[in-house]
């Protein structure tokens, strides 16, 4: 009963602030940011001695940048529930019988292996989930997601992703199909680790209306289904996770012949933006703040591109996030959409690794999805920082940092182990890992390090 008022009040102030003024939207970030900082100070050890005694009245830019393994290694003083500790979260994230189910009775927790180095654990309470719920399924046109109103009845919703660990999307799913008993129908969730022909026939044989994945699985699929392979009608193909470019766009559009909606969230915050209908990306500017800055955190004019952001969650007071730095590159956009709404437009770029075309055994070639291979090395062979290079259609190089690079013999034997196993699955030709360790990481053109990179010229 006290969830779904909750619930209902939250949907309210998002709805109302979502066909708001931008001095509506302001007064509201100003407001929730003074409550966050004020509860980080009472409740949080860390915070306590990392901020300032007036913080509450500084402006947001005063407050010092905050790091994942700084506040990952300090977790139990980050964290104001003093019933929640590391070294009893962390086995419960590693158990995949546990997904989705509340840790501690109440929260609802996610892993992400992020873009480098260390793995972090995300802690969600109820009042936090009911803002993600609220924002995913009420703001942009609203989607059949996440909120407890039957909205989804009659679709058939595929997610395409990894469904191995307790990532934020997978829980979601999970979450969403323990809440909602009648989604389970409706709901099925598909793993990109599965051999592509495996996962072709498991589509073909749900026939989803709705394709929820990231945009190089869409991409991936529109080739399926350019060849014949992939045989379903989707009437919209959602994505998000990484960046999508303005060409697969055009081509799963074109081979899919329908609507795209692309969306821009993160462990940290699950629903920081979707797409409006004439294809902008607002922000929920409301519950996040999200500060664009150069590499030495001077904040970026609205137009120019920065280097990372800053990210303050709003809503989450459990583990509260203040200027927490995000590699991802951001450009506001100046000036307010033609949609009409104030909440502010933003460009999110440089989430992009590369879809690898490698040899099959049966001959012609098989892709590999980067965030597969992603997936294969943090879990199977537990490296978070590494960078796989494509040197011909049966070799790949692996480059490691961070802590596997210390012992990086035996953590490139995991990885050679792990790879090779995906790719015998895969139907790949026997693959060849080669050792590039000594090797400084590569940056891709718009200058972030990525993960999975093709031959160049793929
Ligand atoms: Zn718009």
């Amino acid at each position: 009963m006290f969830d779904l008022l909750r619930a209902g009040a939250v949907a309210w102030d998002v709805v109302s602030a979502g066909r708001g003024d931008a001095a509506l939207l302001a007064q509201r970030q100003r407001q929730r940011l003074a409550e966050l900082v004020r509860a980080a100070q009472a409740q949080s050890r860390w915070y306590a001695r990392q901020l300032p005694a007036d913080a509450a009245r500084l402006p947001l830019t005063a407050l010092p940048v905050q790091r994942r393994g700084e506040l990952m290694r300090h977790f139990d003083d980050w964290v104001c529930d003093p019933a929640l500790r590391l070294a009893e979260l962390r086995p419960f994230v590693t158990d995949p019988n546990r997904m989705a189910e509340p840790f501690l009775g109440r929260y609802t927790v996610w892993e992400s292996s992020g873009t480098s180095g260390e793995p972090g654990y995300f802690v969600q309470d109820a009042a936090s989930m009911a803002v993600y719920d609220a924002l995913e399924s009420l703001r942009h046109g609203g989607s059949p997601w996440s909120w407890p109103v039957p909205l989804g009845l009659g679709e058939r919703i595929a997610f395409v992703g990894a469904t191995d660990g307790h990532f934020a999307t997978c829980v979601s799913v999970e979450r969403l199909r323990r809440r909602q008993p009648w989604m389970t129908a409706n709901l099925q969730a598909f793993s990109i680790l599965q051999p592509v022909p495996a996962l072709v026939r498991a589509l073909n044989a749900w026939r989803p209306s709705i394709i929820a994945t990231y945009p190089t699985a869409a991409a991936l699929l529109a080739e399926q289904a350019q060849s014949g392979a992939l045989r379903i009608a989707p009437r919209e193909v959602w994505t998000g996770g990484e960046t999508l470019e303005p060409g697969v766009r055009r081509h799963v559009q074109q081979v899919f012949g329908c609507r795209m909606r692309n969306s821009y969230g993160a462990s940290e915050f699950l629903a920081m933006g979707w797409e409006c209908d004439q294809g902008a990306m607002h922000l929920n500017s409301d519950w996040v703040i999200l500060e664009p800055v150069d590499d030495d955190y001077r904040p970026v004019a609205p137009g120019q591109r920065s280097t990372r952001v800053l990210l303050t969650n709003l809503a989450n007071k459990v583990q509260p996030l203040i200027r927490y730095e995000l590699e991802d590159q951001v450009v506001v956009q100046p000036g307010p959409c033609g949609c009409g709404s104030a909440l502010p437009v933003i460009h999110v770029e440089g989430r992009g690794d590369d879809l690898l075309r490698m040899e099959a055994r049966a001959g012609g070639t098989v892709m590999l999805l980067p965030l597969a291979l992603s997936t294969v090395l943090e879990e199977h062979a537990r490296v978070y920082d590494f960078q796989l290079r494509q040197c011909d259609g049966r070799t790949l190089a692996l480059r490691l940092g961070g802590p596997a690079a210390s012992e990086a013999k035996a953590a490139l034997q995991r990885c050679r182990q792990a790879l090779q196993h995906f790719a015998q699955a895969q139907g790949l030709v026997p693959l060849e890992l080669l050792d590039e360790t000594a090797l400084p990481m590569l940056r891709g053109r718009s200058g972030k390090l990525r993960r999975v990179l093709a031959c160049p010229g793929e």
